[in-house]
């Protein structure tokens, strides 16, 4: 018989590569919406959901049926690139509910399960279909663990892990970070404009419309703007990473779509599904899809099971009632913002929609950070943090959450600072 929190056989076991289970330092059974339970029955507000995986919360019910009537009904599970009803039926309603709306007439190209999957699939194509083998990236960007991936991430740490030198990815400083605003864009139109400026023009520059990993920094939508204009101007094909900023995380379907602006290229994973089940998928303009047959290929390429789950949250943005609990709790993590830059003017307070970075850099810096996050999960609330040195608080609630769960679990971060 297991004993409640027995974690002997993930000690014995697991590599120590390990890390969420460190900060969390329990054994989870059940979930329900925003809250996690132990094996030994304690609640956990989750505020961190699944690195954004978990935007619907866990479980949700209206997915939760349609996966047990497919299971119930023996629908096909593993269908490598084949058609499957499952497939079908997301990829209509993922046109009639996100692409159509929004004017998008992209080609969906499913990869395998993961976030870095589709990040690599989309450098593999941007790469073919210009001929070309450079890319822009900006610092404090986060795209994957695979080599690709790890090529355009800032992060020396995880590159030196991955063995990743500097091949030909150029770098160019963020909209904003640690150390201050940047003019991006004159810099980038400088690279490419001058012929002696060192740089081969590049395949595509890669950005996310929000750097999560890096320190919660929202693009501004006029720079986004500029970047495209820039881009299009020299003829490199813009990608954006959605895979943490997108599926209603910041307010809107895509965290672009504000701007105004169609990049060329846009990968999606984490939660789309709906449900934490692996679903990923690279999305491009049609004139992009330069792929032969089988020239990108992979087991797990859009499973089963996750297309069932996604193709019901699709259905949850044809609800009103969805749309106007985002709206409030948006609204309510805005005056929770306002009310922490009250508290405590030298807290660093960035985010859109439902996340919110609360960065300690000037104020405490990541000790104090650390200290918030121990203090929650003491207090029951599950909060993780980000940035180039930890200090920043992660603040993703559910879309879907409740206000008093809402409201409790903002208390306990509030508390938690003025411990
Ligand atoms: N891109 C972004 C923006 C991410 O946040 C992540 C994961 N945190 C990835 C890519 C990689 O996704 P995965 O971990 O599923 O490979």
């Amino acid at each position: 018989m297991t004993l409640p929190q027995d974690t002997a056989v993930f000690e014995k076991l697991e590599s120590e590569v390990r890390m969420y289970c460190r900060t969390f330092p329990v054994v989870f059974e059940r979930a329900k919406g925003a809250e996690l339970f132990t094996e030994d029955g304690r609640a956990f507000l989750d505020f961190f959901c699944g690195a954004g995986s978990l935007n619907y919360g866990h479980n949700n019910d209206a997915i939760k049926g349609r996966l047990l009537d497919y299971l119930a009904s023996d629908g096909v599970m593993h269908g490598l690139d084949m058609h499957t009803v499952a497939k079908r039926d997301f990829l209509a309603r993922f046109n009639e509910v996100v692409l159509q709306p929004r004017g998008l007439d992209y080609k969906a190209q499913f990869t395998g399960p993961t976030g870095t999957d589709a990040v690599e699939a989309a450098l593999k194509l941007v790469r073919k279909a210009t001929g070309r083998t450079g890319l822009v990236a900006f610092t404090g960007g986060y795209h994957g663990m695979s080599r690709g991936s790890l090529a355009v991430t800032g992060g020396l740490r995880a590159r030196r892990a991955g063995g990743v030198g500097g091949g030909d990815v150029t770098f160019v400083p963020f909209e904003d970070g640690p150390l201050g605003p940047f003019d991006s864009v004159g810099y980038l139109e400088r690279l490419l404009a001058d012929p002696s400026s060192g740089t081969e023009r590049p395949a595509a520059v890669i950005v996310e419309p929000l750097q999560m990993e890096g320190g919660v920094y929202p693009a501004s939508r006029g720079w986004l703007r500029e970047l495209r204009a820039v881009t299009e101007k020299y003829g490199v094909l813009l990608v954006l990473d959605e895979i943490q900023s997108g599926c209603g995380r910041t307010g809107t379907f895509f965290c672009f779509e504000d701007a105004g602006i169609v990049p060329d290229v846009v990968t999606v994973s984490k939660s789309i599904s709906g449900y934490g089940l692996p679903l990923s998928l690279t999305l491009f303009r049609r004139e992009l899809d330069v792929w032969e047959p089988g020239e990108h290929t992979g087991t797990f390429r859009g499973n089963q099971l996750a297309f069932v789950a996604a193709t019901a949250a699709c259905e949850l943005w044809q609800q009103s009632g969805f749309h106007t609990g985002l709206a409030a709790a948006s609204e309510r993590l805005d005056r929770f913002r306002a009310e922490l830059a009250e508290l405590d003017p030298a807290l660093g307070l960035r985010g859109r929609g439902m996340v919110l970075g609360i960065d300690t850099g000037r104020s405490g810096g990541p000790e104090r950070a650390e200290r918030v996050q121990r203090y929650a999960f003491d207090h029951g609330l599950i909060v993780e943090r980000c940035g180039r040195y930890d200090e920043v608080l992660k603040v993703m609630p559910p879309l879907t959450i409740d206000a008093a769960r809402l409201d409790r679990g903002l208390a306990v971060l509030r508390d938690g600072l003025t411990a």
